[in-house]
């Protein structure tokens, strides 16, 4: 069965509610699309700088954060959007999240979510994806790697 990435990502009305309850990142809209090589994750980040951003990968979850680098004080007349910082996570459908390339142009942030390969694992502890050599034990499909073993 295969399933559309949209039906995975997090209604942003909940979203905005739960960010708003810790005083995180702005929330920022998404659009995702699966393309043959990539799960592809479109998102405007206006006035942010590439070094600003993070993209970190769980199994099954992603989460795109930029930091606010400075706002100067200022006067203003009308004060209707802030310079971040921006912050959104989103559900991953099965087989992807193997690992992300992005790229920032022109205030769009684009993220290429990669393909998890047949012979990776995520681990349980560190939640970094390995390859099945770096395996040290599996437990009610909970995956260990070495490093986290030893
Ligand atoms: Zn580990």
């Amino acid at each position: 069965m295969s399933l559309s990435p949209a039906a995975h990502i997090d209604p942003i009305g909940a979203l905005v509610f739960v960010l708003a309850g810790f005083g995180w990142g702005k929330p920022v809209p998404v659009n995702v699309y699966e393309a043959s090589d990539a799960l592809v994750v479109v998102a405007p980040l206006p006035a942010v700088q590439p070094e600003d951003v993070a993209i970190d990968l769980w199994p099954g979850r992603m989460r795109i954060t930029a930091s606010l680098r400075s706002a100067a004080p200022r006067e203003y007349l009308m004060h209707e959007w802030s310079y971040g910082g921006y912050e959104r996570e989103i559900d991953l459908p099965d087989g992807w999240g193997g690992g992300a390339e992005a790229s920032l142009a022109n205030g769009q942030l684009a993220v290429r979510v990669l393909p998890r390969q047949a012979d990776e694992f995520t681990c349980s502890q560190c939640f970094l994806v390995h390859h099945r050599s770096q395996l040290a034990r599996e437990k009610n499909g909970q995956f260990v790697c070495r490093d986290c073993a030893a």
